[in-house]
């Protein structure tokens, strides 16, 4: 007879384990992270991409793609400041908001500024969440989790200018190549499962013919980065990310959401090679390899019949690693609660 991951898991919250390994052991990703300074994660050459907030919301997000980037700071030349972000997420509120039918030119996607957009958010629009090069690891894995963010802009103090955008998956990879500075806790030795990491209940889904809005709506309503695609049995068969809408306005196919995710994965630019799934049984250590190879933002957990069990983040695995032992709380009960939109 199998386990039962969800069920195992949601016994064993993060939020309330008890766990039972040395402090000193617990306290090893929390010193790294304090002993290492955001200027050394910045690769020796990087692209970064600055929009004036009286650019259209529509050439930002045409530039996301031609440039190649994810994520680009608001430079408000009046206020000779940066004044927020613009990610994929505000394309998906800009095309969520304003979608009525194939037949409707988005108007307001045509024509407005980023600071016109930014008016109409009102208090919903973020200033700019940053970070000083001299800064731990550790204050901007907190400022990532507790502002639920995936870019965090590294602003030099004495220039003002953004020198690099830091992400979690950054983050991780640098773990990963330093990884012989650290002593190894008997804890990457236990299970996904044991340990409680990652999310097990209420996982938001797509199937192959959930029309694009509606995914786009799931999107912003959970403030989750990702679906899994699954068949009539829960059974895994594809991803569709955050990341992956960009590919509307790189096929200029925004005007028509009614189409479905799968002809939406159609668009997808690279080479897909499946899904990176794990098991809830598979090792702490295994798992943090495999998502570091794989460069993903989660992995989908699946029971051994790849039915979808749960989802398990970078930003989980850094909440686990970084801020748990350290006391840090990551609001984590609010995370996919419509509630906690901005
Ligand atoms: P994505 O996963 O699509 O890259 P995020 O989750 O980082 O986007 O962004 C969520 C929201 O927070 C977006 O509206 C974005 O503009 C905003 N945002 C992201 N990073 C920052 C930041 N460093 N400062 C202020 N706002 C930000
Ligand atoms: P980001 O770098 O912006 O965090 P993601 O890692 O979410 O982006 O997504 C980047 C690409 O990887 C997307 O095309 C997405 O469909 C794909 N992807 C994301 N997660 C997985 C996964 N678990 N397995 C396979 N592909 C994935
Ligand atoms: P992320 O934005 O991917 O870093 O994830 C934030 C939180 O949401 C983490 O606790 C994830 O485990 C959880 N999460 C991510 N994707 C999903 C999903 N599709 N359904 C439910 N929870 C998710």
């Amino acid at each position: 007879m199998g386990f039962h991951p969800l069920q195992a898991i949601a016994d064993n919250d993060i939020g309330s384990m008890e766990v039972d390994f040395s402090e000193a052991e617990e306290m090893t990703f929390v010193r790294f992270m304090k002993n290492h300074k955001c200027y050394e994660i910045i690769p020796t050459s990087a692209k970064l991409v600055v929009f004036d907030v009286q650019l259209r919301v529509k050439k930002a997000f045409f530039a996301l793609v031609y440039n190649g980037v994810r994520a680009a700071p608001l430079w408000d030349s009046e206020k000779q400041d940066f004044v927020g972000m613009l990610t994929i997420t505000d394309f998906i509120c800009i095309l969520q908001n304003y979608y009525k039918s194939p037949l409707v030119k988005m108007d307001e996607l045509e024509e407005h500024k980023i600071a016109t957009w930014r008016d109409v958010l009102s208090k919903k629009a973020r200033p700019l969440v940053w970070i000083d090069p001299d800064a731990s690891l550790f204050e901007a894995v907190r400022m990532l989790i507790q502002s639920k963010i995936h870019r965090l802009p590294i602003v030099d103090p004495i220039t003002g200018n953004v020198i690099y955008i830091l992400t979690h998956k950054r983050i991780l990879k640098f773990l990963g190549l330093l990884k012989n500075e650290l002593s190894s806790p008997t804890f990457l030795k236990r299970s996904l499962q044991d340990l409680g990491i990652g999310t097990y209940t209420n996982i938001a889904t797509a199937k192959r013919d959930t029309p694009l809005i509606k995914a786009l709506q799931i999107f912003v309503e959970r403030r989750v980065s990702a679906l899994p695609v699954i068949d009539d049995n829960n059974k895994i068969i594809d991803i569709y990310a955050k990341f992956d809408v960009i590919n509307l306005a790189a096929e200029k196919t925004y005007n028509n959401l009614d189409i479905t995710i799968q002809q939406a994965l159609q668009f997808r630019q690279t080479y897909f090679e499946g899904v990176h799934t794990c098991q809830a049984t598979e090792k702490l250590e295994t798992i943090m390899e495999k998502i570091i190879r794989a460069e993903v933002h989660r992995l989908v957990v699946v029971d051994s019949e790849n039915h979808v069990v749960g989802v398990v983040s970078l930003s989980d695995l850094l909440t686990f690693l970084v801020l748990r032992p350290a006391g840090v709380t990551s609001r984590k009960s609010s995370i996919n609660s419509p509630d906690s939109e901005k």
